[in-house]
């Protein structure tokens, strides 16, 4: 039976003011864990402080009176109701490291003009103590449900998501669900992903290394090349650079205490799904020393300048391809390991959701072929596409637009891989974030949640529970 949502909204509503002290102290209690991944030990898939987030999260929930379930700290359950069929609601209780640069202590939760301040508050503590919450007040309305809620709650996303494929392989799987590890109104197609590692031959250099990059999925913000005083004039080089090959980000070429040559080449940081709005700092240093070299450029740093430049849909490599669902691939070059062992670029790329892996990795089979290169998958995944007219997206979508009114906002597609890809064809990610909103710095130092938003978050999402479990 469909509940009316519209009569319900201002019950649900009620309760989130009721219950929103208590919602502030259960998350400033896993906000304080710093839970991001450490050392791998006995028990300890991700390390200690993960676990610890989970456990806290989990006996919180027990308290409650909750059933609740630890899956070998990979991940935990917290169930309510019966019924043969489940709706998931999955989150993640790991964070990126804090990092530099906060108003605030990011483990103590604080609240500062209209807003939560806290590692995690966004990314996905918020949701994750949030969908407990939204159990809890489903319980209070005591209405009929003919399915099983079941919220699963992992700890490792920020690092491929180890514990969801622990997870579906010893569990059973829910029915149909999502994931509030995202934005609204909803995400129905998440490209595929191929992490390469693409090999150069090591031959005689005047650079002695050549490093940039942190992470696959990352815009290099900073790349710093050693070049051998004896063969490369400090001057000469600071001479050549044309500020147009950094973007106008700052170089630097200076003679070392060893008299070798030191160029650092800034640039601008972004996620390696959105690399056409980062500058990549090794691209910008490639470009710089092929003009540097000409001719006598060797074959990766012409290939980095000239094949992949600016280019972040891999045209000039013969990979670009574009849909109208969830548009073009993009490429990113995350990471340059250069010195006298090897010569790597780390690549990145995000396919379009019509696109198969088996062809993605034939495309760019032939592409290294072409330049007689030689590479290595480190990491891949299909794509994930979930058709707008399905139970799933229509029931969240009406969740959505009951609690929003927003009658605007379509689903759209991302780059980036949430949990759902985990789960299979009846789970799409789903809020916390609004379109157009003012950016809730996740990732980054002050993340935040503006608390209006968060608290409609917990009414589409609490909405959108009983929308499934009806
Ligand atoms: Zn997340």
């Amino acid at each position: 039976m469909m509940h009316d949502l519209t009569q319900l909204k201002d019950q649900v509503r009620a309760k989130i003011e009721a219950y929103w002290p208590l919602f502030i102290r259960d998350l400033a209690d896993v906000v304080a864990i710093n839970s991001e991944r450490g050392e791998t030990e006995p028990g300890y898939p991700f390390g200690k402080e993960p676990a610890r987030a989970l456990a806290a999260f989990l006996a919180r929930a027990a308290e409650e009176g909750f059933e609740t379930d630890n899956v070998d700290n990979y991940a935990g359950t917290v169930s309510y109701g019966d019924g043969a069929e489940a709706v998931g609601v999955m989150a993640h209780l790991d964070i990126v490291p804090a990092g530099k640069g906060w108003a605030s202590d990011p483990f103590t939760l604080v609240e500062r003009g209209g807003r939560l301040y806290g590692r995690g508050v966004s990314d996905d503590k918020g949701p994750a103590v949030g969908a407990l919450y939204g159990l809890k007040i489903i319980r209070d309305l005591g209405l009929p449900l003919t399915k099983k809620i079941q919220l699963i709650v992992g700890t490792n996303e920020e690092q491929g998501s180890k514990c969801m494929e622990y997870f579906v392989q010893h569990r059973p799987v829910p029915s149909m669900g999502f994931t509030p590890d995202a934005g609204y109104p909803l995400i129905f197609a998440e490209k595929g992903n191929l992490w390469t590692e693409l090999s150069f031959p090591v031959a005689d250099s005047p650079i002695r290394s050549f490093y940039g990059g942190e992470a696959f999925n990352a815009v290099p913000a900073e790349a710093v090349v050693v070049l051998d005083g004896k063969r490369v004039d400090a001057a000469a080089l600071a001479a050549s650079i044309d500020p147009e090959d950094s973007r106008g980000y700052e170089t630097d070429v200076r003679v070392e205490d060893d008299g070798n040559v030191r160029l650092c080449v800034k640039g601008l940081a972004a996620h390696g799904s959105v690399p056409e709005i980062g500058v990549n700092a090794v691209v910008s240093a490639a470009m710089i020393l092929t003009r540097f070299f000409g001719d006598e450029a060797d074959g990766l740093l012409k290939f980095v300048a000239a094949e992949i430049g600016r280019d972040t849909r891999g045209e000039k490599l013969g990979l670009a391809v574009s849909d109208a669902d969830s548009g073009s691939l993009s490429l990113n070059l995350g990471k340059i390991r250069y010195d006298g062992e090897e010569r790597t670029l780390c690549i990145d790329i995000r396919y379009p959701v019509t696109l198969t892996l088996e062809g993605m990795i034939d495309a760019y089979t032939a592409m290294a072929k072409r330049y007689n290169l030689e590479f290595k998958v480190i990491s891949s995944s299909s794509p994930h596409y979930v058709p707008k007219d399905s139970v799933v997206v229509s029931r969240l979508m009406s969740a959505y637009r009951t609690a929003t009114g927003d009658l605007e906002a379509e689903p759209y597609a991302i780059g980036g891989g949430t949990y759902a890809k985990k789960f299979g064809g009846n789970f799409v990610a789903f809020g916390p974030e609004f379109p157009n909103q003012e950016p809730s710095n996740i990732h980054n130092f002050d993340e935040n949640v503006v608390i209006e938003n968060f608290k409609k978050h917990l009414l589409i999402s609490t909405m959108a529970i009983i929308a499934l479990a009806s």
